[in-house]
């Protein structure tokens, strides 16, 4: 059968954008939150605008994205969806420009088995044609023509209406209950 083209986005789905940011706010302003607190919000949505503006000034500057932790099981997972599937990382980057180059490289020393022409960073990820994507942020399915499968992050704990993924352990049972006997 025809092999079927699979894009997951990079931040808090492959990179722990999201712990990264609390790090950062708890060095830098003893910040903290109770998961129950950021359970269905955006972190920047809890923030002080003020708070939130350092914030913003730190990603800007993309060395932010250079040493995130890979999430767990995110190697293992990926690397048997690119031996089944059309594997394509995509990120919408543009919202921070100067994160691609420390995207690209951090996706080469982390994910060496994906090639480089399947890594798309972009705006809008409507554009993108991929039987599904693989995001935690399910604005992205409201105009995108393939599969929207939700990978759980606190803030998109109550998001419903797409098959999820919350834990890459899952992510092939999921996929193969999604498209039987694409894996
Ligand atoms: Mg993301």
């Amino acid at each position: 059968m025809h092999r079927i083209r699979v894009a997951v986005d990079m931040d808090e789905v492959i990179a722990d954008t999201y712990g990264a940011m609390l790090n950062w706010l708890v060095d830098r302003h003893g910040a903290r939150w109770s998961t129950e607190a950021l359970r269905g919000r955006q972190i920047f949505d809890v923030l002080e605008s003020d708070v939130a503006e350092m914030l913003r000034t730190a990603m800007h500057d993309g060395a932010f994205f250079a040493d995130l932790p890979v999430i767990a099981g995110s190697q293992a997972a990926l690397s048997t969806i690119a031996a089944h599937c059309e594997l394509f990382v995509t990120s919408a980057a543009m919202e921070f420009p100067n994160s691609l180059g420390p995207k690209f490289l951090w996706l080469r020393r982390h994910f060496p088995f994906v090639d480089p022409l399947n890594i798309v960073f972009c705006g809008d990820k409507s554009i993108l044609a991929a039987d599904c994507l693989i995001d935690d942020n399910a604005r992205h399915f409201t105009r995108f023509a393939g599969q929207g499968i939700v990978f759980s992050s606190p803030h998109n704990v109550d998001v419903a209406g797409y098959p999820r993924i919350r834990h890459w352990d899952e992510a092939i049972t999921v996929l193969s209950e999604t498209f039987p006997g694409a894996l």
